[in-house]
């Protein structure tokens, strides 16, 4: 008897993985002198308030299940905080707390897909926006933009894309791995295809205090209020929170009744200490965040303008999150070619773009999640190699 389930998930998705990984480990052990810009995990430990806030629940005896939506204290910090910074109303029946972005995916795509339901991902895109669609059976459908266009959406070839089957498209804006953000028209044009034929808009806001730009207003806040919108979001990367797993959906409260239905069943509740711990990250999250948006913001504007001095490799200037999506496809070399290329002769350790959807080839991604320091031995030695001479 084989025990294993049959694999149906995401078998492109595991084998790319299962290459790159066992490829990497293989090369990295070589050299003892990798800078490795290939984690999408912020190098700062979380905010020290956050971790004696939780510390101090802890010993007050916060450490058995909370409510099945999340902590009451927490949902209400969040409904004040979007109600405060983007003029967006909801209720408390309208949100769930989740142990971070991937959780939040997961129930939601569990939530909303029927076997054979389509959901469209905008390319270039998260990569495990794959496996999180077809674990419940749904199918991803894929909307390829180019870096020439800015990676902005043409919404007459994403309305090709849009299916009887279609019922949600995933907007992650800043997005990973581009580094776009899409603009206000964009997002109204998403929103009235939307409408029209009657499905899902699944806003990924984990990137959404490092937007670099003047458009930050929130997906969710073009509705009165939670109807065609799902919101996800993460303490991950806005408050350097990776391992704390803690996160938020908000959606109808039909939605939101399903998504707890389907968490009683996968964590039950949530990290309680982690949760008192989000409650100080929403208070004190103007300042928490200012220090970090600069360092990001520096460091991506460092890569941005060291990219500029070098030859066949380009990107756009970067919109927000920590990650520079550099075109590479003038060197004629394929992203899986070039990224083994780079870790071989400069021992830096980028991602191959073609991981993040067909639209990434041709591209590799740098995480700017090392100091302005070891950013700049990178591009020294990436400068020093010859096809970027
Ligand atoms: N969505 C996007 C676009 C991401 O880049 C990530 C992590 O890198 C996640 C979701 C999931 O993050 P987490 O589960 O840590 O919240």
């Amino acid at each position: 008897m084989n025990f294993v389930k049959s694999p149906y998930i995401a078998k492109r998705h595991w084998e790319f993985e299962e290459a790159a990984l066992s490829k990497t480990n293989e090369m990295v052990k070589r050299y003892d002198d990798v800078i490795d810009l290939s984690i999408g995990d912020p190098d700062y430990p979380a905010d020290k308030r956050i971790i004696e806030a939780m510390y101090k629940a802890g010993l007050q005896g916060n450490t058995r299940y909370t409510e099945f939506l999340g902590d009451e204290e927490l949902r209400q910090e969040t409904i004040n905080m979007y109600k405060e910074d983007y003029g967006f109303d909801f209720q408390m029946d309208e949100i769930l707390i989740t142990a971070g972005g991937t959780h939040a995916m997961y129930l939601t795509m569990e939530a909303i897909l029927d076997e054979g339901d389509e959901v469209i991902a905008i390319a270039p895109y998260y990569i495990y926006y794959q496996p999180q669609i077809e674990l419940p059976k749904g199918k991803l459908v894929v909307y390829n933009t180019k870096s020439e266009d800015n990676f902005d959406v043409d919404l007459h070839e994403l309305e090709k894309c849009i299916t009887s089957r279609t019922k949600a498209i995933v907007i992650n804006s800043p997005c990973n791995p581009s580094g776009k953000v899409y603009s206000q028209e964009n997002i109204k044009g998403i929103l009235a295809l939307a409408e029209k034929y009657d499905f899902l808009v699944i806003a990924d806001d984990i990137y959404c205090a490092l937007n670099y730009t003047d458009n930050r207003k929130a997906i969710c806040s073009y509705e009165k209020s939670p109807k065609r919108v799902i919101t996800l979001y993460s303490y991950s990367k806005d408050y350097c929170m990776t391992g704390l797993r803690l996160g938020h959906i908000i959606a109808s409260k039909e939605l939101i009744a399903t998504m707890r239905r389907v968490n009683e069943a996968v964590t039950f509740t949530i990290n309680s200490m982690a949760q008192k711990g989000g409650v100080c990250a929403i208070k004190n999250r103007k300042e928490i965040q200012k220090g970090l948006y600069k360092e990001y913001y520096d460091r991506e504007m460092y890569i941005y303008e060291r990219i500029k001095k070098m030859n066949n490799i380009f990107c756009n200037k970067p919109e927000g999150t920590f990650y520079v999506f550099a075109d590479i496809s003038k060197t004629g070399i394929s992203s899986m070619d070039i990224w083994e290329k780079i870790l071989d002769e400069a021992h830096v350790l980028m991602l191959p773009g073609s991981g993040f959807g067909q639209a990434g080839e041709g591209f590799i991604r740098i995480a700017a999640t090392v100091g302005i320091n070891t950013l700049k031995e990178a591009f020294d030695r990436l400068e020093r190699m010859s096809i970027f001479k």
